[in-house]
């Protein structure tokens, strides 16, 4: 806890000052002495691969077009229909996940109008002991952000603020005037009603241009912002690191900005990446993606596809698609969409998560 705090000040005061680069350099090779010494040691940290799935209900529909994010330069408007959705949910389920994670990892969660009849099925289900999203929270009306007080197993809510004020905000989401003030507007709701009875923990990610100094006049977006700081102790991180999905966005996409765009190439790789059994993704369509942190970027993941096969069968090691992609990591062997991945953990890197060996994971991917 102290750790967070400090960190969390720490990138408070200086983070808009450190250059990305010098970041990535110091992980670099932080990560270079942990993952060997590990691996020296035969250590391994891996999750347990049946806790939490994505499942991408609203895959590709975004109200926004943000220039760091290549959902901006896709053709969106894909929801996945509630039949599968539950179909998805029992299968998964009945393999042990018991926490799902809603987040589409290039859309907004309320673009799809069934989004609240989904949390409430989640609510229903006896074997769902939680999930959690995050949301640009333009679209939500009033009434929607009522109900998310009813929600019983909404365990995270996490909402992404773009900007600062009104200009940052439409120059980062190419979003309008009236979405920054419904933005500010949904905050000013929630913030009303959140000393109510309420299942979830809310957490607000900030990320504004680099030429934002912090200073008088407060904007609207500050003043809520730092309100919830204020009275309910829920603090706004902020992300100075933006990942270039593969070099899907490039640094002339958002140079006008002042921002920079990390690749991959400086994140150390060596084993198994962990992430792997923590983004297995089933997408709006029913296939499914491995590891859906790039989903959409290309297919080299998807390991299969929910209407011709079970989900147990898909994410097994009797699955081969789903094997070889394990294997060839075991052995160092990433295929590019994981070569140019920022997001990548190697299996000899402590996580925040319960530790499992290789042979352990192996024992219940054979079953
Ligand atoms: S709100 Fe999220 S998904 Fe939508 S365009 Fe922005 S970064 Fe992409
Ligand atoms: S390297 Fe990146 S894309 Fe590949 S499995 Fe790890 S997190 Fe997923």
């Amino acid at each position: 806890m102290l750790l967070k705090t400090i960190k969390r000040q720490v990138k408070k005061h200086i983070g808009p000052y450190i250059n990305p680069d010098f970041v990535t350099f110091l992980r670099k090779y932080v990560d270079i002495a942990e993952i060997n010494l590990n691996a020296a040691l035969g250590k391994h940290f891996l999750p347990y691969p049946r806790q939490t799935i994505r499942v991408m209900g609203t895959s590709s529909c975004c109200n926004l077009s943000c220039r760091f994010c290549p959902s901006s330069k896709e053709e969106r408007g894909k929801i996945m229909p509630m039949t599968l959705f539950q179909e998805v949910i029992n299968q998964a389920a009945d393999m042990g996940f018991s926490v799902i994670d809603l987040t589409p990892i290039r859309g907004e969660v309320f673009m799809d109008k069934s989004a609240l009849d989904k949390m409430q099925h989640l609510d229903n289900h006896p074997k769902i002991k939680g999930y959690k999203f995050f949301t640009n929270f333009v679209v939500p009306s009033e009434q929607t952000i009522k109900e998310l007080f009813q929600l019983r197993k909404l365990n995270t809510l996490r909402v992404s603020i773009y900007g600062h004020d009104e200009q940052s905000f439409c120059d980062l989401t190419r979003g309008t005037k009236k979405e920054y003030h419904r933005l500010v507007k949904n905050l000013n709701s929630l913030y009303e009603l959140y000393d109510q009875n309420r299942s979830f923990h809310l957490e607000l990610l900030g990320r504004t241009v680099p030429s934002f100094s912090g200073k008088w006049p407060r904007s609207e977006l500050q003043e809520i912002v730092l309100n919830f700081e204020k009275t309910h102790q829920v603090v706004c991180d902020g992300i100075f690191l933006y990942h270039d999905y593969g070099g899907k966005v490039t640094n002339e996409d958002v140079k006008s900005l002042g921002l920079r765009m990390t690749d991959g190439s400086n994140v150390y790789k060596k084993g198994l990446c962990s992430t792997i059994f923590i983004w297995a993704s089933v997408l709006e369509d029913g296939r499914v993606d491995a590891c859906g942190c790039n989903s959409g970027i290309d297919d080299s993941l998807i390991v299969g596809d929910i209407k011709k096969k079970p989900l147990s069968y898909i994410l097994s090691l009797n699955n081969p698609l789903y094997a070889d992609i394990i294997h060839e990591q075991i052995e160092g062997k990433f295929r590019p969409i994981c070569k140019n991945c920022t997001i990548y953990h190697s299996i000899y890197k402590h996580g925040w998560w319960k530790n499992y060996n290789l042979n352990q994971v192996k024992a219940l991917l054979n079953r």
